[in-house]
């Protein structure tokens, strides 16, 4: 692993391209407070910069014109995000200006980071674990509160916290083992195959699994669950989507990626993300029953984690509701009985009677009416379809997970050694495997070229 304190001066941007209030550049590296000398001017000449402290002054070019009015700070390592010398300047918050700064620092000496490089340095600085660091890609990525609030936890270490445990029975059965290679005429007495076996059980293999039991529950929380909104055409879908979107008005972003055939939206229901699917632009120009239409309806209907079947309770129940609704009465839904403003209560009771043993909700998507009751039976469904009652501490994601899977073939075939009476060097052997294989979730072994796909999914300045 590359030495940090050998490491050249990098620099970025930090803040993100268009225009703001401020933006601000990152230096980070030993020529740090030398290039913040060359180029910035304080408005009262000083010759010492203290560390930590905000300076007003200008950035000056080579050519020796004004660039912008910035306020300046240098931060001596190692209290610090890289623990190297780290300088920033907050500039007004114009692309130009600062790509113009940026340039300036580069001629002085600095080289263009690349994404992730700051938060690499951090981590090769060993001030952050590999799971902090790849929390803090969670973080700048949460779209959630959820999602936002895993994230916090496991850049404060949360995962290896979780993983010390194992991690430290692992090494207690690995002491043992070794007194049992070191005194081999006392072999049967020492190696107490009985008791290794119940505290790899108990310690190692059921911690693994309740971990692995968060990384579905974390994928759930970090990327949210499908809710697609199915029903005929003009039974309210776009406008019950509009009603749930208004009442998260605050918590909508736009997915990227939306297509023009379904209006993707993502909302939270008491902090679980969904993403809301409405197919009301699928079927427009196609037969319901027939034709292309039904075809993309029906895909988007395949990658559902939950459906919401709409029907216009003034029409009824009609034969072409029916039509749909075989194709997902055997899905995960909820009968959804929309404009129920229009239609009186026993006329409602009567079609609500129609779907027993289904979960059913009446609402009015035009009045907001239990548009509420609605989410909280979302929330209900959803928290026991995806055993979400015991919100996860830690969000394991892919690299950890299959981590975590390793570890636990490698801790069987342990088991199955100490089980076999297998001599032991050769447990020895599995143990210290299986502690090997932990490593990697913290980065403790983790290859340079892991390492720079991991990093390379942040963004540059961070
Ligand atoms: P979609 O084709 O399923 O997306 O249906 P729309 O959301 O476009 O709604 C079709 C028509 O029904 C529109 O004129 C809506 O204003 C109306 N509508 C939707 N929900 C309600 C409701 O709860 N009550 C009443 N009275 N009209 C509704």
């Amino acid at each position: 692993m590359a030495d940090p304190r050998k490491t050249d001066t990098i620099a970025a941007v930090a803040t993100p391209p268009g225009t703001g209030g401020i933006g601000i550049i990152r230096i980070s590296g030993p020529d740090s407070l030398a290039i913040l000398h060359r180029l910035f001017r304080p408005y009262k000449r000083r010759e010492i910069f203290d560390s930590h402290k905000l300076y007003y002054g200008t950035v000056v070019s080579s050519e020796g014109h004004i660039i912008d009015e910035v306020l300046a700070t240098y931060m001596r390592g190692p209290a610090t995000y890289t623990r190297e010398d780290v300088v920033e300047l907050h500039s007004h918050g114009s692309w130009l200006v600062l790509q113009t700064l940026l340039a300036e620092i580069l001629r002085a000496g600095a080289r263009a980071a690349d994404p992730g490089e700051f938060t690499k340095r951090a981590f090769l600085a060993g001030r952050i674990d590999l799971t902090q660091a790849e929390a803090v890609i969670d973080l700048l990525q949460a779209r959630t509160t959820g999602g936002l609030r895993l994230a916090a936890e496991q850049m404060q270490g949360r995962l290896a916290a979780e993983l010390e445990p194992v991690q430290k029975a692992l090494a207690r059965i690995l002491a043992v083992v070794e007194v049992a290679i070191d005194f081999p005429d006392d072999d049967v007495e020492i190696l107490d195959n009985h008791q290794l076996l119940e505290s790899l059980q108990t310690e190692v293999l059921n911690r693994l699994d309740r971990l692995l039991s968060f990384a579905d529950r974390g994928k759930v929380m970090r990327e949210g669950v499908r809710v697609v909104i199915a029903g005929r055409p003009n039974v309210g879908k776009s406008s019950l989507l509009n009603a749930l979107l208004q009442q998260e008005r605050a918590l909508v972003t736009e997915v990227p990626g939306t297509t023009r055939d379904t209006i993707e939206e993502m909302i939270s229901v008491q902090g679980i993300p969904l993403h809301l699917v409405d197919t009301a632009g699928i079927h427009e120009h196609g037969d319901l029953v027939e034709g292309l239409g039904i075809e993309r309806a029906l895909a988007a209907l395949d990658h559902a984690d939950l459906v919401l079947f709409l029907v216009d309770a003034k029409k009824g129940f009609t034969p072409s509701d029916e039509e749909l609704y075989k194709r997902i009465s055997g899905r995960r839904h909820i009968v959804v009985l929309n404009k129920k403003d229009l239609v009186k209560k026993n006329d409602l009771e009567a079609l609500s009677g129609q779907f027993p043993h289904r979960r059913v909700v009446t609402i009015s998507a035009r009045t907001g009416e239990n548009i509420t009751a609605l989410q909280d039976a979302l929330y209900t469904v959803l928290t026991a379809e995806f055993d979400l009652r015991e919100r996860p501490s830690c969000a394991p994601n892919v690299r950890h997970q299959a981590i975590l899977e390793k570890t636990r073939t490698s801790c069987l075939r342990l088991a199955r050694a100490l089980r076999n009476g297998a001599p032991a060097d050769l447990v020895a052997v599995e143990v210290q495997d299986a502690l090997d294989i932990m490593g990697d979730i913290v980065g403790l072994t983790t290859p340079e070229d892991v390492l720079d796909i991991i990093f390379a999914e942040f963004c540059i300045g961070k």
